[in-house]
């Protein structure tokens, strides 16, 4: 494992973070045991760095994190969110802040990120006094680091970064959003401030880790690269930049945890040959051009009331038209959204709208889950 130090960080941490949003799951539910199997992988290889927030998992994500962490706590750097968007008092503040530490069965927070700030968002917490609250829980040892995550547009996070000397910023960023939220002009500008950069969502929800493409075979041998899917790729352009301190992948399986693991041996910054920035350069066009949907998969806009699985129904739309591979991702749809399991398909939608301004992407998701609908629901 890599570690890389960011300026007001003491520790030094690994370049792969786990991230707690996206683990295994049987019928609905944490599938713990293959979890903590992951977990046990993460730190016996030298992953230093757990994330998770309250809203993964329907609130459940926490509560794992504190169960898998017993007896190795202290083997790891942990961050959790406040979730910004209940904050209604001051009382709310320490409200969450208690109950994480209690669910999370530790006495501190080594990184305590505001979660998910926008400007109306970091406005409202400006109300209640939170910065007041987070030096005031530092001082009393409850948390460690002062952060938050983002997704908003650049002006905003600039905004945000010059109104307090954080210790770290969590930003979305992959080869495919170079320029969008925060993306690379933020992350140097936050650098710039001496605040640490963790960087979210490297390979866009999963959506650039699928197999290399037919029409990308030249460019990946020009390359040299050898491996089956794009996932190397996409996390490797991350680490190539000098100002990110960590990745956090959300991986869901034992085998994508020791593909990454493996990946990130080689995450050292300014490493990419010119040949390999090509390859990026050409996967990213072929990427835009196939997208239809430009959903990461965080899951905010869950849960739908009618049940609709939203992330699912778009991963199927954007995977098809990726791959162009209409039959395989229209039987997956089916098999996935179907019968006794938990998500609808997007048909279920009645078009009540809920789901849409909880969307950091700001997806029309009324509009796209009707193409969903017509790509996969008719026979
Ligand atoms: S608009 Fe459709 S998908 Fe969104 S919350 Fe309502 S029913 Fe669910
Ligand atoms: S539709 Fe939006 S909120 Fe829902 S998973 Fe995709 S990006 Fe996230």
């Amino acid at each position: 494992m890599l570690y890389r130090k960011m300026p007001r960080i003491a520790e030094e941490l690994s370049i792969l973070g786990f991230g707690c949003m996206r683990l295994p799951t049987r019928n609905g539910e944490i599938d713990e045991p293959t979890a903590v199997r992951m977990m046990n992988i993460a730190i016996e290889s030298g992953v230093n760095y757990i994330d998770t927030a309250r809203p993964y998992h329907g609130g459940k994500s926490e509560l794992f994190v504190g169960r898998a962490l017993k007896g190795v706590r202290d083997k790891v750097q942990l961050a959790t969110k406040l979730p910004s968007w209940l904050v209604k008092t001051r009382e709310d503040l320490d409200f969450h802040l208690n109950e994480q530490l209690e669910q999370l069965q530790t006495d501190h927070i080594d990184f305590y990120l505001l979660h998910a700030l926008s400007a109306g968002r970091w406005e409202n917490l400006l109300k209640f006094g939170v910065m007041d609250f987070m030096e005031k829980a530092r001082a009393a040892g409850k948390i460690r680091y002062i952060c938050f995550s983002f997704h908003d547009g650049l002006e905003t996070f600039k905004k945000i970064i010059d109104s307090y000397a954080w210790d770290m910023c969590q930003i979305q960023l992959n080869f495919l959003d170079d320029d969008y939220q925060a993306g690379v002009a933020g992350m140097k500008y936050a650098h710039g401030k001496g605040t640490g950069v963790v960087i979210m969502e490297p390979l866009k929800g999963g959506n650039i880790s699928i197999p290399v493409p037919a029409d990308l075979q030249n460019a990946a041998k020009a390359a040299e690269y050898q491996k089956p899917t794009l996932a190397d790729l996409g996390l490797r352009w991350v680490w190539n930049h000098p100002e990110v301190g960590l990745l956090l992948s959300g991986m869901s399986a034992p085998e994508q945890m020791t593909q990454n693991i493996e990946s990130a041996k080689k995450g050292l910054p300014e490493t990419l040959t010119p040949k390999e920035l090509d390859f990026v350069k050409a996967a990213k066009n072929l990427f835009v051009s196939r997208m239809k949907v430009p959903c990461t998969s965080c899951a905010y806009c869950k849960p739908c009331p009618q049940g609709v699985d939203i992330p699912q129904c778009f991963a199927n739309l954007n995977n098809a038209s990726i791959s162009g591979n209409w039959e395989a991702q229209k039987t997956n749809y089916n098999y996935v959204l179907s019968g006794d399991r938990d998500g609808r398909r997007a048909g279920a939608c009645v078009e009540c709208g809920a789901c849409e301004p909880k969307c950091p992407q700001h997806i029309p998701i009324r509009e796209k889950l009707k193409e969903v609908a017509a790509a996969f629901e008719t026979d």
